[in-house]
């Protein structure tokens, strides 16, 4: 329930969907760590080419049909990608470190991630536990007994368990002014993967809520609670997360960021929740200087309180109670770790294995102390030489986009300005931050991993409160060392590389230009277009979001280039909202907006870059024979390596989920929706106009 954070990413990150996965090529491993190493993923490979498929036609089978034949989803999966080998090995580097600093730690930090992963590994002591870790929280809420003390047990919650039981408060940057923090409030709440979810008359929506309200009736059994105390439990969750549903935005309205922008002051959001005192809740969390907060959807706000007036206490209690056992559900006693995994894992997302436990906790540690793990990790896997190739690579994508934005057919001189204005003042980090985390004040207990992830909670609530009204730290990472993956910050206008993706298949350094511009050029361009999608366009060149006298949502655009931005976007959401990822579920076009924006002007200025800098090297046409290596010349080398970055297998349910909540498109349809809009790439493979990737009318944004 805490505030949305606003960047946008490469790949999906975090959740229920987070991957860590199996590598085909690693034999079996077991729950206390892996059989062997995972094997370094390969950069353009040829054996993932599928020859029989024509690249007009469909290019996505062509660059990866041999790829998704070989590469099965492993049981333990979802998703299974070309990328999540490289995942795969950072996450076992990572679990050598852990393991390490849990058998002999050298140094303090080490003693405190070893424990955390320790804690996380100990299966023995969960399963005799059983539910107790979580009893003090259930307490906490069955001694709850009157409506009016709700935002007192809300704050007790928060502080002895890091979790909000229905409001909750986080600091961001202002839209309206970047350099300010300020205390904001979202929507949340619902364990399901959407609204929809609860919302939609979809077949296929009803028996998922039905098998919704079975689990969670079994894990009030689990519990202790009698059947029939346990179903009428089970509705009171289903109804009142149906009715926060109903008062929530959408995903598509939440991309909006005037949608998203209603500051109040104490005194109006107090009349908006006449039910919930917030001078208890600010006070308590030491918040009593505040004067305002951006309350991002008000009509959730309004719902939660109109459920604290509906609802009969035992009701909302029900509610919380579910929410404390839902979450820690996974690391509670093999009973639920089962039944948790068997409704969300298995049945709604179609996994048929639970990972590996040395998988999960090592991504928990992650989590919780990445930025103490990570100073060890980037010392071995990442060496200074990785850092200055890539930072020429930024500088020769920025060349590219100022030249991209001189080119622009569509817009006017007064416009482009503005656009150069923006790209001269995006900051660029790469790798890992300059200065490390401080965690010595989060508590580790090596026999307790509930109280860990509690206090991990309340560790980062704590760090986050502290920001309010202090300046902004550009200098803070919002993804740890190891990831794979990458992302841009509207606020910030900044792009972060984690040092995690500057490997294959992103970028190999023995690789020939063609392949790392297809790569990590398209990686690098994409990030920078984002600060042009949809919503980056929104935002000016110090991260502000521009607005109008009379208050409303205003534009760095002139009038008649919004207009056209626009015509243009439309495009591309037509196009994508066209592509069906399942039997009846096609791609949401509005949704995975930003996205494919990304990726249309991405693609095109790595391609400009790559130019660039061929002709440096004598080679001024992408598509000569001359050129050719592996029998592809450097244009077709350049579009396979980009394919193949998105080469993947997903299940069924999984593409439904994703199809709902993901704003980036499927690996088929980034790969072929990104280069039938893009004309070098029908010239590059000898489409004729009228085929499949070489449409006679494409989408071009950037
Ligand atoms: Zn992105």
């Amino acid at each position: 329930m805490r505030f949305q954070t606003v960047a946008s990413t490469l790949l999906l990150s975090g959740g229920l969907l987070a991957s860590a996965a199996v590598a085909q090529n690693v034999a079996p491993d077991t729950d206390s760590g892996p059989a062997s190493v995972p094997k370094k993923p390969v950069m353009f490979d040829l054996s993932s080419i599928d020859k029989t498929a024509d690249p007009c036609t469909d290019f996505y089978q062509y660059a990866c049909g041999n790829w998704m034949k070989n590469n099965p989803i492993p049981p333990s999966e979802v998703r299974w990608g070309s990328f999540n080998s490289l995942s795969e090995r950072n996450n076992y580097l990572l679990y050598q470190d852990l393991k390490a600093a849990a058998d002999a730690p050298k140094t303090p930090l080490q003693k405190k991630y070893g424990d955390y992963f320790a804690a996380c590994m100990n299966t023995d002591l969960a399963d005799k536990l059983g539910a107790k870790p979580i009893q003090p929280e259930l307490a906490t809420i069955a001694a709850f007994d009157d409506k009016k003390g709700i935002a007192k047990l809300d704050l007790d919650l928060e502080e002895k368990y890091g979790g909000g039981a229905l409001i909750g408060v986080g600091v961001g940057q202002d839209q309206k002014d970047s350099s300010q923090q300020i205390l904001q409030t979202g929507q949340g709440g619902l364990s399901l993967p959407d609204r929809d979810y609860y919302l939609s008359d979809d077949d296929r929506m009803k028996t998922i809520r039905e098998q919704y309200v079975a689990h969670v009736t079994k894990m009030f059994v689990l519990l202790g609670d009698t059947q029939d105390e346990a179903a009428k439990e089970a509705a009171d969750v289903m109804r009142i997360e149906t009715a926060l549903a109903k008062g929530s935005m959408s995903r598509v309205q939440m991309r909006n960021p005037a949608n998203r922008y209603h500051i109040m002051t104490i005194s109006q959001v107090q009349e908006l929740t006449p039910d919930f005192s917030w001078k208890t809740y600010l006070d308590g969390l030491g918040l009593s200087q505040a004067e305002s907060l951006n309350v991002s959807s008000p009509g959730f706000l309004k719902t939660v309180n109109e459920q604290i007036e509906a609802e009969p206490l035992p009701a909302l209690k029900a509610y919380m109670r579910w929410h404390v056992l839902h979450s820690s559900a996974p690391f509670l006693s093999q009973p639920f770790v089962d039944e948790n995994f068997d409704f969300f894992n298995k049945t709604l997302s179609g996994q048929k294995e639970i990972q590996p436990r040395w998988k999960r906790c090592t991504r928990l540690t992650d989590a919780a102390l990445g930025e103490a793990v990570g100073q060890d990790w980037v010392k071995q896997n990442f060496p200074p030489q990785a850092k200055d190739n890539m930072e020429k690579l930024v500088a020769a994508l920025k060349v590219a986009l100022a030249q991209d934005i001189q080119q622009l057919p569509w817009m006017s001189e007064d416009t482009k300005k503005q656009a150069e204005l923006k790209l001269a003042a995006f900051r660029q980090k790469i790798g890992y931050p300059e200065h490390w985390r401080d965690y010595s004040k989060l508590e580790v207990s090596r026999t307790d991993f509930i109280l860990d992830l509690e206090h991990a909670e309340i560790f980062e609530r704590e760090r986050n409160l502290k920001k309010l009204g202090k300046p902004v730290d550009e200098t803070e990472w919002g993804m740890t060392p190891p990831t794979v993956n990458a992302y841009y910050n509207p606020p910030q206008n900044d792009i972060n590389f984690p040092a995690g993706i500057l490997q294959p298949p992103f970028y190999d350094v023995t690789k020939d230009p063609a392949v790392n511009f297809g790569g990590i050029g398209v990686v690098i361009g994409h990030e920078m277009t984002h600060g042009f999608d949809d919503q980056g366009s929104k935002y000016g060149p110090t991260g502000n979001v521009k607005y109008n006298a009379d208050g409303s949502l205003g534009s760095w655009f002139t009038p008649e280039d919004q207009k056209k931005f626009n015509e243009r976007t439309k495009c591309v959401s037509d196009e994508y909202g066209s592509f069906e990822v399942a039997p009846g579920q096609k791609q949401n076009g509005d949704l995975t907006l930003g996205e494919n924006t990304a990726d249309n002007g991405g693609i095109r200025i790595a391609y400009q870059a790559l130019q660039e800098v061929l002709a440096k090297q004598g080679v001024t046409d992408l598509d000569g024979k001359q050129d050719v290596i592996d029998g592809y010349t450097p244009a077709q080398r350049f579009f396979l390596a980009f394919g193949q970055v998105w080469c993947e297998n997903r299940t069924e349910q999984y593409s439904r989920i994703a199809a709902k909540t993901d704003p980036h498109s499927a690996g088929h349809w980034r790969t072929d929706g990104t280069v039938q809009n893009f004309d070098a790439f029908g010239k590059a493979f000898g489409c004729k106009v009228g085929q499949p990737m070489m449409p006679e009318k494409s989408c071009r944004v950037w």
